[in-house]
């Protein structure tokens, strides 16, 4: 048998939070809203970036 990644071990909470990137400092945060500012400088200039899986 070879079954790996079979099972799930989802954080649920994690998924009400999106991960943004900060386009200015290079801080990866999470947050939520659409009004998204980066925790540590403060810059509007956040991305949303993808989760790997
Ligand atoms: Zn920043």
């Amino acid at each position: 048998m070879c079954s790996v990644g079979d099972s799930f071990n989802l954080d649920i909470s994690e998924l009400e939070s999106d991960l943004y990137k900060c386009l200015d400092c290079s801080n990866e945060f999470k947050s939520m809203g659409k009004r998204v500012l980066c925790p540590t400088c403060h810059s509007k200039k956040v991305q949303k970036i993808e989760k790997e899986a």
